[in-house]
């Protein structure tokens, strides 16, 4: 299973995403964990992509781009993988393509966590108070939300194009939107 996943942040991404690499046995590929990785252990890809990060902003897709192609080139993604925050723009998406056209191994689905902003901004203010992030202090949700609209959500269009799009509704309880995502994910 080769599956993307797309959603606002706050939409639940991460959480669905640990549940369903384990139910399909594929590795969880997030590019923000591996940014926070990164910074955490205060490497220089960290240390670059940090500003951006704390500012809501889209970290370069030079930085990103090699990451990704790197993190695909390892053992565990031979046989499927579950991305979880790339692509998020629509050059990220026209290079996974590229990526995966030149291996012959096209996405199975990219499926869509649909969620209002209002319900969006409540949840990570909530989350803020659990995990203080520094990216989810309000203003900075706000300016997260503008840039999913803008830059991310044009290519929820590409793959609808393109026949992979799946989507469902991200609110209700963590295992209903799971059982949700696996059924509409049906013998992919
Ligand atoms: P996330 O944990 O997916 O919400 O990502 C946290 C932050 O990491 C984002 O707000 C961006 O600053 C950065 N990031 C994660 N994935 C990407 C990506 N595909 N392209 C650019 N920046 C990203």
């Amino acid at each position: 299973m080769r599956l993307v996943l797309v959603g606002p942040p706050g939409a639940g991404k991460g959480t669905q995403a640990q549940f369903l690499s384990a139910h399909y046995s594929i590795p969880h590929i997030s590019t923000g964990d591996i940014f926070r990785a990164n910074l955490k252990a205060g490497t220089p890809l960290g240390l670059e992509a940090q500003k951006f990060m704390d500012a809501g902003e889209l970290v370069p897709d030079s930085v990103t781009n090699e990451m990704v192609k790197d993190r695909l080139t390892h053992a565990d993604a031979a046989n499927g993988f579950l991305l979880d925050g790339f692509p998020r723009n629509v050059a990220q998406a026209q290079v996974l393509s590229n990526i995966l056209n030149e291996k012959k191994l096209p996405l199975d689905a990219v499926l869509e966590l649909k969620i209002e902003d209002s319900e969006i901004i409540a949840r990570l203010n909530n989350r803020r108070s659990i995990e203080s992030r520094a990216d989810d202090a309000e203003e900075v949700i706000i300016h997260r939300l503008k840039v999913y609209h803008d830059q991310t959500a044009p290519i929820i269009d590409y793959y609808r194009t393109e026949g992979s799009l799946i989507t469902i509704s991200a609110t209700g309880a963590v295992d209903e939107i799971t059982e949700r995502a696996i059924t509409a994910l049906g013998n992919n």
